[in-house]
């Protein structure tokens, strides 16, 4: 066993602080990482707050991880001791089902997520990338492109993968007009990953303030959605929608700028259920749906393909001991557009 550094929470109401945990001495196929940068999700959040319930106490958050191979077991193949290497949402899943089969490894009956799940080797819980070191099987270690600066490119591995897989599955192309709700994290990637599939983008957003940073990232326009005349505007326009706001908000306003037979997909996951009104989607047979991070194997290709783009995030590099400030800047939407942790300050 390893003694870990770590940061994370102790109960529901605690604020995130330091405390130890232990990682498994690495196996014949696992690889051992060093954390240099730890992206910070709206997931994270929901989660030490119990948001979703079944958070399991205490809880070390963090799935955008990026660091250097220290060890390796002696059956790896694909990393070697000084290699960047990184880990995402999920460090394992049952491999033999029809969705691990298909590279569908976040659609598992039995995923293992990188922190709040059962650990199949210690017992108690999974910790996440908040933390000094990660020991990871090999499989579900990824290749971020050399090219990409490292603390930049840690957030693609939820952020990025997130946004990508659904944009690729609803096939956003040229030709297509496509709206993005909500400028944070996932909404920043997905505006670059439109506009570099080729398509129209149009932000929607709450926040009058983005309007300049929207267009830079790849807007073609700009909405604020709490004016009802701009929204009246793009009624019936839309091929797709990607909503990933983290709040409670009215999907309706958004559902009904789609065109016949176009979806909305959340990625979003508010606390509480929204209200969907029939009529939103009996007109115009529109649909409703909802995507989940994406497969390993898709990962991989959404990192090499962002290493072609040169594509990455916009980042705000923090202490750990900023993280605390950093969740409640989060609440306000005030995120340009990830915070990453610097974890040499833990
Ligand atoms: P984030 O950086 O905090 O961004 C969320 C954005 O939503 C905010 O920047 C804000 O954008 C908008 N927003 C916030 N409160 C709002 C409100 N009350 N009404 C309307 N808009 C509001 O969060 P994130 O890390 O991108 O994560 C977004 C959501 O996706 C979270 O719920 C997270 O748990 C979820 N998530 C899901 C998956 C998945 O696999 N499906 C993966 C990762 C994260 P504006 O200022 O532009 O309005
Ligand atoms: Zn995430
Ligand atoms: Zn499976």
């Amino acid at each position: 066993m390893i003694s870990t550094k770590s940061f994370g929470v102790q109960n529901q109401r605690s604020p995130l602080g330091p405390f130890e945990i232990q990682r498994r001495d690495p196996g014949p196929n696992d690889v051992q990482i060093e954390i240099l940068f730890c992206g910070v999700c709206h997931s994270d959040l929901h989660t030490v707050r119990n948001e979703w319930q079944g958070t399991t106490y205490p809880c070390v958050p963090g799935h955008e991880i990026l660091g250097k191979v220290s060890r390796t077991g002696k059956d790896v193949t694909r990393f070697k001791e000084g290699d960047f290497a990184s880990v995402g949402c999920l460090i394992n899943s049952c491999r033999k089902c029809p969705e691990c089969l298909a590279g569908n490894e976040q659609y598992c009956d039995q995923p293992i997520f990188t922190y709040n799940s059962v650990d199949p080797h210690l017992g108690g819980m999974t910790y996440g990338g908040y933390s000094q070191r990660i020991v990871v099987n090999e499989d579900f270690v990824l290749r971020v492109p050399e090219n990409l600066d490292p603390a930049s490119a840690a957030p693609l591995l939820c952020a990025g993968i997130t946004t990508y897989s659904p944009l690729k599955h609803w096939n956003v192309r040229r030709g297509m007009k496509v709206g993005i709700v909500g400028l944070g994290g996932l909404g920043h990637m997905a505006v670059k990953l439109a506009n570099a599939f080729g398509a129209e983008v149009v932000v929607f957003t709450t926040s009058p303030g983005k309007r300049a940073d929207a267009i830079r990232l790849g807007a073609h326009e700009v909405v604020t959605s709490n004016n009802p005349n701009m929204m009246l505007k793009h009624l019936n326009n839309f091929d797709f929608i990607l909503d990933t706001v983290s709040a409670n908000h009215d999907i309706n306003a958004y559902l009904q700028l789609l065109k016949r037979d176009a979806t909305l997909t959340l990625v979003g996951a508010p606390q509480n259920p929204l209200p969907l009104a029939a009529s939103s989607v009996i007109a115009r047979r529109r649909r409703t749906a909802g995507s989940l991070i994406g497969g390993i194997r898709e990962t991989q290709e959404m990192l090499d393909f962002c290493g072609a783009k040169e594509i990455a995030c916009d980042i705000e590099l923090i202490p750990i001991q900023k993280i605390n400030e950093a969740y409640e800047r989060m609440l306000r939407s005030d995120v340009k557009y990830r915070f990453v942790i610097d974890m040499s300050s833990l």
